[in-house]
């Protein structure tokens, strides 16, 4: 029987050489036992609860790689650790291959793109005759399809394997087709002219997931103002604030950028513009014919006509002015608009310019049309006001930026109208913003235009994209107020993890409009009544986790024939429409499977638990909400969304051109799936970004070989049945270990509930070690016998491997198989409950005593240089603890920390009257009081008579060992003990107080 002194004398790096883990036969192991057990297949089981978690499901268009990793694992650790709470967990896995993504990469196969030809070759490793055979879109889906699965089975993932679907799969198709009649039967599919995100290169609407970097394109809707000039010319300039007309005194034009005369045919107008506008304005369905060429320094000076307060105005010139912004024209406002006040001094400063372009003396001044708190009174021009704020020099200074978005949203919600704005006057700005616009636009003297404020956002195909105003488009009407409304209460119900979201999601509802839902080209199901548009991605993907509960009587051959899947099948099945023996027999089904279907559904609807990455919250979570509210009764809308941050590699955003792209299966042969996926979520809570080093790696793998070796020795040393009917022992430090857990345990399930993985896999892997390693070091000082700790190191690993489970399964099962008899998985031990009666505190606060001892002892050694032969400890007075305790409690509980108000209470009371006698005594009580931590303090407030000699005696040899002298006598007495024996030469005892005794030092 090895002792535990044997155990702890071992060198880590030995021992690590002698019982290397063999994890590639372990992992595979359990990947084959799992299989054949079929452990995560899950079915109804009406007798359980059940909880169905899904992650929104990857395109197969490459290999996942670490920063794929986190949501997943994240998904699959919350599985695992709701199973162990005895739920029937439902966890599957789809693939994605409709829209444009696996599109454009094969497109880019076909021009043989070489930067993607070498990332297939040189990061993803995939053989050249494979990835040549990429041209076929198919192809790549499948091979990475392919890829992804075993990658998520060799990290380990609990993937009912069964109900795994592609999105081209014919049945998908017949599903879609049914949640498109039924939306639009809701008449929420609309036809219509909407602007889109859009690719003049594919001709397609486009949106995140069809752009270079993952970009939603976002774009504003600005009015444009027409300023007419003398020849009949118009000078329309784009602007969010239309209320502002009244204020404007002059326009900007850049002296250096070319300009186009053009005719508009659509509106018989002839319009001065930027060139790169005259683009835009074609995108927005205007039928523009380009007449003449004008430079900008040509029209310098030129006058146009205010159409609303019908004053001319000149054209200055401004630098800041950029061609492909609005129309290259700029109404300025100088009163409201800190970039015209400042463009305006600083031309007015500027004699060369105002000489080289002919200018007279400027007499422009700022016309204030807005007042709003803090911006009002006679002769004031806010934005000069919030200039001299931010203290701007020039229009250069980034700062300005800041200026015009603060004045800008102060005047929009606190703002009124002033006089000079005739029937607005006194108006709030945020009415007559609406109102001056819509006056304009009936009148003909103002349009609208969209553009892009994210610019630029590229194509997959690299081509720069646009803001196109499309006619005849497919719309889902995210726009309606009624379905936002209930979007709302969906969102207002549900669980958001993090709660922090929960803001983003009602925002992003309030923000969606109509958003195009179908393509020209890509991959997937045609509209269903129209069969020159293939529905979009983000489009086929908001209920499709129904379609799991189908996809497993597809994958059994149940359901073969498609045709029999008519609209009543999906009505019956997922909305409990229609009769049983009726819709069986019009589609061809038995009544018994169609029967067993609906129950399956009902069993498993709705989704418990959403994971995604926080990039998908404005797209494919919102849309999710919106469907589901629009198809679905209250009682199947999603219960919670969990969303998570990035990851970053060694601190660096992962990129190609970094080279810093590991894919996860060649992570995993090389650093063990337990490993990488307790590195990908030890370093960060859901939202932080989080930082994957292979350094954490290496420290977890160590640890988990620490806990393997326990497992080992525990198996070797006992067995469970012996353990069973082991002593309890009652030592002091096995009292602690075992309460230490017990809150360990219940930190963890709090952890866990609220899904901060961090701090859970912190508490597991570090913490309990921390505390296993206490425990060792006080029973080897008392020489202890290895048979007296196996009980309570068998409690601990138990406890400890399970709650490790649902983190690192692998390693896991393989400790658990040796310790436990059952020969049942781990997923079957339930996840560990806490026992209040183990919760020792006379145990936690003896131990603690002995570590602060420990500490202070050290410290003196040092300081004096002495080696000393005795340490005596002299430990506080009883009276003392009833001082401290009646302190404790009007600190902790009435929270006075006042010293005469304590001092009075004290000296009211007899028992601790006699503290009048030493008031810097019991000042250095409220100072201990206010340092501890608030446990510390909670359990001392229950804590009665506690003696303090016990601990100290029973970590003598401890003591003695670690003040640096091996055979240090150890010597306690009560400070006002009357024994005759008590050494106390240099009257040290009066300074003790309770929980800090005094020590003394003699070293002859
Ligand atoms: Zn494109």
């Amino acid at each position: 029987m090895t002792s535990i002194n044997n155990k702890n004398n071992g060198d880590a790096k030995n021992r690590g050489e002698k019982n290397r883990i063999d994890w590639n036969s372990i992992e595979e192991k359990w990947r084959d036992r799992w299989e054949e057990q079929r452990i995560f297949q899950a079915d109804p089981d009406f007798a359980r609860k059940k909880y169905f978690i899904t992650v929104a499901y990857p395109y197969p268009n490459s290999p996942q790689h670490i920063g794929h990793g986190r949501t997943y694992t994240l998904a699959d650790v919350h599985a695992r650790y709701m199973r162990m709470k005895g739920y029937n967990v439902l966890f599957p896995m789809g693939f994605h291959y409709t829209g444009t993504p696996i599109l454009a990469m094969s497109r880019r196969v076909a021009a043989r793109d070489k930067d993607l030809l070498e990332t297939f070759e040189k990061i993803y490793h995939v053989a050249k005759d494979v990835y040549t055979s990429f041209v076929d879109p198919l192809k790549i889906a499948r091979y990475f399809h392919n890829e992804i699965r075993l990658g998520m089975k060799e990290l380990g993932f609990s993937i009912d394997w069964r109900r795994e679907f592609s999105t081209v799969d014919i049945i998908y198709s017949k599903f879609i087709s049914w949640q498109f009649r039924t939306l639009r039967k809701k008449g929420l599919i609309v036809q219509g002219s909407h602007p889109v995100g859009w690719c003049p290169n594919d001709q397609n609407p486009v949106s995140q997931h069809d752009t270079i970097g993952d970009v939603e394109p976002a774009f504003n809707e600005y009015t444009l103002i027409k300023f007419r000039i003398s020849d009949g010319y118009i000078i329309p300039t784009a602007t969010l604030r239309p209320e502002t007309v009244y204020g404007a005194t002059n326009l900007w034009v850049n002296p250096n950028i070319e300009y186009v005369k053009i005719y508009l045919r659509d509106k018989d107008e002839r319009w001065i513009v930027s060139k790169e506008a005259a683009i835009k304005l074609e995108f927005l369905d205007h039928k523009v014919t380009i007449e003449s060429y004008v430079l900008g320094k040509e029209i310098v000076g030129t006058l146009a006509k205010n159409p609303i307060t019908h004053v001319w105005l000149p054209l200055y010139p401004a630098s800041f002015v950029q061609a492909d912004s609005g129309t290259g024209f700029v109404m300025s406002v100088p009163a409201h608009a800190p970039y015209d006040y400042q463009a305006l001094e600083d031309l007015k400063n500027n004699d060369s310019i105002q000489k080289e372009f002919g200018l007279k003396f400027i007499e422009v001044k700022p016309i204030t049309v807005i007042e709003s708190d803090g911006y009002s009174g006679i002769d004031v021009i806010p934005s000069k006001q919030i200039i001299n704020k931010l203290n701007i020099q020039d229009q250069t200074d980034p700062e300005i930026e800041k200026a015009t978005n603060e004045l800008y949203s102060h005047e929009f919600y606190k703002g009124k109208m002033l006089q000079n704005t005739g029937k607005y006057s006194g108006m709030p700005v945020s009415e007559a913003k609406d109102k001056v616009k819509s006056e304009i636009l009936m009148s003909g003297d103002a349009d609208t235009m969209f553009e892009l404020i994210n610019k630029p956002v590229n194509c997959r195909c690299g081509t720069q994209c646009v803001v196109k105003l499309l006619n005849d488009q497919w719309f889902l009407n995210y726009g309606n107020t009624k379905w936002k409304y209930l979007a709302h209460e969906c969102v207002n119900n549900m669980e958001i993890v993090p709660e922090e979201i929960r803001q983003e999601f009602n925002y992003v509802i309030d923000w969606l409009r109509e958003r195009a839902c179908a393509r020209k080209t890509g991959l997937g199901t045609k509209l269903p009544w129209d069969q020159d548009w293939i529905i979009e991605s983000l489009s086929d993907s908001t209920i499709y986790m129904i379609y799991y509960i189908l996809a497993k009587y597809v994958n059994d051959k149940s359901i073969i024939d498609p045709d029999n899947l008519k609209d009543s099948v999906f009505d019956y099945i997922f909305l409990g429409r229609g009769n049983l023996v009726q819709v069986a027999s019009e589609c061809n089904i038995s009544t018994a499977l169609l029967e067993q279907i609906r129950e399956e559904f009902s069993y498993f609807y709705p989704v418990d638990s959403r994971h995604s990455g926080r990039d998908l919250v404005p797209n494919h979570l919102s849309f999710f909400i919106f469907s589901h509210v629009a198809i679905f009764d209250r009682k199947n809308w999603p219960k919670q969304i969990v969303v998570n941050g990035s990851v970053l590699m060694e601190g660096k955003k992962m990129s190609k051109s970094l080279g810093n792209i590991i894919p996860l299966r060649d992570a995993i042969k090389e650093h063990t799936a337990d490993a990488i996926r307790l590195a990908m979520l030890i370093s960060a809570e859901l939202l932080q970004d989080a930082v994957f080093s292979f350094d954490t790696v290496k420290g977890i793998r160590s640890k988990l070989q620490d806990i393997y070796d326990m497992g080992k020795e525990s198996s070797t040393n006992s067995s469970q049945l012996q353990i069973k009917s082991a002593k309890i022992i009652e030592e002091l430090e096995d009292r602690w270990l075992l309460s230490r857990l017990q809150r360990s345990i219940a930190d963890t399930t709090v952890s866990m509930d609220k899904l901060r993985v961090r701090e859970a896999a912190h508490n597991i892997l570090y913490s309990l070690d921390h505390d296993l390693q206490w425990f060792e070091k006080r029973a080897k000082a008392k020489n202890r016998e290895s048979s007296s700790v196996q009980y309570t190191l068998f409690t601990f690993l138990n406890t400890r491997i399970r709650m490790l489970a649902p983190f690192a399964p692998f390693l896991s099962e393989e400790v658990w198989e040796k310790i436990d008899n059952s020969s049942t998985s781990i997923i079957f031990a339930s996840w560990p409950t806490a026992d209040e009666d183990k919760i020792d505190i006379i145990a936690e606060e003896s131990e603690q005593l002995i570590m602060n001892l420990i500490f202070d002892l050290q410290k003196i050694v040092k300081v004096t240089r002495i080696d000393p032969k005795k340490i005596i400890f002299y430990v506080a007075a009883r009276w003392k603890l009833k001082v401290y305790n009646k302190i404790l409690s009007s600190v902790f509980l009435e929270s006075k920390s006042n010293f005469g108000d304590i001092m009075k209470q004290l000296i009211k009371d007899p028992e601790t009257t006699k503290a009048k006698n030493d008031p810097n005594l019991v000042r250095k009580m409220i100072e201990d009081i206010l340092s501890d931590p608030i446990e510390t303090r909670n359990r001392r407030l229950l804590l009665e008579n506690f003696d303090e000699r016990l601990p100290i005696e029973d970590a003598r040899n401890l003591l003695s060992l670690e003040s640096g002298t091996e055979h240090a006598e150890i010597l306690v007495y009560l400070e006002d003990d009357t024994d005759q024996s008590k050494h106390d030469p240099k009257s040290k005892g009066k300074f003790a107080r309770p929980f800090k005794p005094a020590i003394y030092l003699i070293d002859q």
